[in-house]
């Protein structure tokens, strides 16, 4: 089939703009955020969007902001390191038993989610003691090396926070694929003290820029320039929240694994890390002969044959693509369905009876707290994966079971 070519938008003293997102609904307010955006002098080439793009805060989300001597902490935000872990089991569909009542409540209580968090003292410890501490000592080393020149960071809970998912849009999923085999996914990122540090240095941007910022289409475009006193703080401080995010998740998905072997009573073979991959971060890389940094905000790295994951919604199908590595996308694809409504207009549109019946075949939470999740609040999964084409292929169609909400 014919794969849509991206519609170019100019910038009067800007970057260009360009969009994958044929078929698919733009808001005019992000096509506003994107135009602030595209006149920052340091961007490089020219913006990239996805087709899950909608509103965000200073820059919209399901956007790739390629930058050269500067960056944006807000662009990146503050859950810095939100992303997807998949893995892939030997269970087949007949292995789950009818009722998923039990599997569910067992992946609860393994990993500490939403409110159940608070209760406890720490994540995914008790489930995977062994490997949570092996993961901290590495995290604890560099960490230290940041709170030193930042002792507010210190009074973030991190220790207490790794192997657990957090709230409201974060979630574990049961699927099934197209062979009927059985995978677990979730989503999470660096909890608590990623926020701390995303926080941290937007504040510090802005501060720094104070005499620059009336200039700045929107102060939540705030950036460090590359050399100036807190450029290479961040970049170390980011990275260290990337990593946290990335073992975050692993140390959940063991959890989840090892929940899954005790109620299904079966042994079984889990590939761990199929697919662990970020959708809200910074990192440097090569494109079209440079270095440049670059900022995926809700977006996925989709180099030429590298695997992502793009999920749809808690009642419609997810995706494990693989990358086609389209240069012109610097490499990337979208990071879900993306939102049509915000939290507020899904919770008035919408009834308990609508959520029911949205997630008819799926072992979930159906109450009036979750409606803000409905399947109905995000964009058809199956146009976003249209405009998308020529930026990465489906190798697996995945249908989920059971969803945990956080
Ligand atoms: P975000 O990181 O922006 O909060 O969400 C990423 C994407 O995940 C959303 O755009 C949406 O398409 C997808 N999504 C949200 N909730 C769920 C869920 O419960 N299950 C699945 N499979 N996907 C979801
Ligand atoms: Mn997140
Ligand atoms: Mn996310």
């Amino acid at each position: 089939m014919h794969a849509p070519a991206p519609e170019l938008l100019e910038v009067a003293g800007g970057k260009p703009i360009k969009l994958w997102t044929h078929g698919v609904p733009v808001e005019d307010e992000a096509r506003r955020q994107l135009q602030n955006t595209a006149k920052l002098p340091f961007i490089f080439k020219h913006i990239a969007v996805m087709p899950d793009v909608h509103v965000g805060k200073g820059s919209t989300i399901g956007s790739v902001i390629p930058t050269v001597g500067a960056i944006i902490p807000a662009a990146v935000g503050v859950d810095i390191g939100c992303g997807m872990i998949a893995a892939r089991t030997s269970l087949m569909a007949s292995d789950l038993p009818d009722n998923l009542h039990g599997l569910r409540r067992a992946i609860e209580q393994a990993v500490p989610h939403g409110k159940s968090f608070g209760k406890r003292d720490s994540g995914a410890w008790q489930s995977v003691p062994g490997h949570a501490d092996q993961a901290w000592k590495a995290l604890a080393t560099r960490f230290k090396r940041i709170t030193d020149k930042y002792p507010r960071l210190e009074k973030t809970n991190n220790r207490s926070h790794l192997g657990t998912l957090g709230t409201g849009n974060h979630f574990i999923e049961v699927c099934l694929d197209e062979a009927q085999r059985v995978w677990f996914m979730l989503h999470s990122g660096s909890r608590g003290v990623g926020n701390a540090i995303g926080t941290l240095f937007i504040e510090l941007a802005q501060a720094d820029m104070r005499q620059h910022l009336a200039n700045l289409p929107d102060r939540d475009l705030a950036y460090f320039e590359e050399g100036s006193r807190h450029f290479a703080d961040y970049v170390e401080a980011v990275e260290w929240a990337q990593d946290f995010a990335r073992q975050n998740r692993a140390l959940m998905m063991q959890a989840v694994i090892g929940a899954a072997r005790q109620v299904l009573r079966k042994p079984f073979e889990a590939e761990l890390e199929a697919v662990n991959c970020h959708h809200n971060y910074v990192q440097r890389e090569q494109h079209f002969g440079r270095e440049v940094l670059v900022t995926r905000k809700g977006a996925v790295s989709a180099q030429h044959g590298e695997l992502g994951i793009i999920p749809g919604s808690m009642g419609a199908q997810s995706y494990i693509v693989r990358g086609l590595g389209n240069a012109e996308a610097f490499c990337s694809c979208s990071h879900g369905a993306g939102r049509v409504m915000s939290r507020t207009q899904a919770k008035k549109r919408y009834s308990v009876a609508d959520q029911v019946r949205a997630t008819a075949h799926v072992e979930c939470r159906k109450d009036a707290e979750v409606i803000d999740e409905i399947p109905m609040a995000y964009k058809n999964i199956d146009a976003v994966m249209a405009a998308q084409r020529e930026l990465v292929e489906v190798v697996h169609t995945l249908r989920q079971v059971v969803c945990v909400k956080g």
